[in-house]
């Protein structure tokens, strides 16, 4: 049983995983956490879906039940100190994966060289091109001739 990890080979399963550690303490039970992902993406995952996942999280100490309704689809369940990590474990992979391929599409700021993962600023140039930059200050700095920072 220790040796036991969750196939992790669908977004549905990360998902949960991920739901659950926002709940926190709170917990959830399987209708919120259907509801949950609806609301992130349209579609409603099936009860032969997320209570069979569950019940192999609680079968193997990843989640354990809080409480609530006896009748089986209102129990509330919230993530176990194994269950953190492994969620810990998936985001940490998660990151390495979505860097090194977003490296690709990464624009960087102009003078200072840091990734531009949102709302740079952008200057437009005379010849219709463009300049990015990752603050207001980089740009004034770029153009003061001012030393990386
Ligand atoms: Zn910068």
């Amino acid at each position: 049983m220790s040796q036991h990890k969750p196939k992790l080979d669908n977004l549905f399963r990360i998902q949960t995983l991920l739901y659950l550690l926002d709940r926190g303490d709170k917990g959830a039970t399987g209708y919120d956490l259907g509801k949950d992902i609806e609301e992130q993406q349209g579609t409603r995952p099936s009860s032969g879906k997320i209570y069979p996942f569950l019940k192999e999280l609680l079968e193997n100490g990843y989640i354990e039940e809080k409480g609530g309704d006896t009748s089986r689809n209102k129990v509330i369940y919230k993530l176990t100190d194994k269950g953190r990590s492994l969620v810990d474990e998936i985001v940490g992979r998660m990151r390495i994966l979505i860097d090194s391929r977003l490296n690709v599409l990464m624009e960087v700021c102009h003078h200072c060289g840091v990734k531009l993962y949102d709302a740079p600023v952008i200057e437009k140039l005379e010849d219709g091109s463009e300049m990015k930059f990752c603050c207001s200050h980089c740009q004034q700095a770029f153009h003061e001739g001012v030393h990386k920072h």
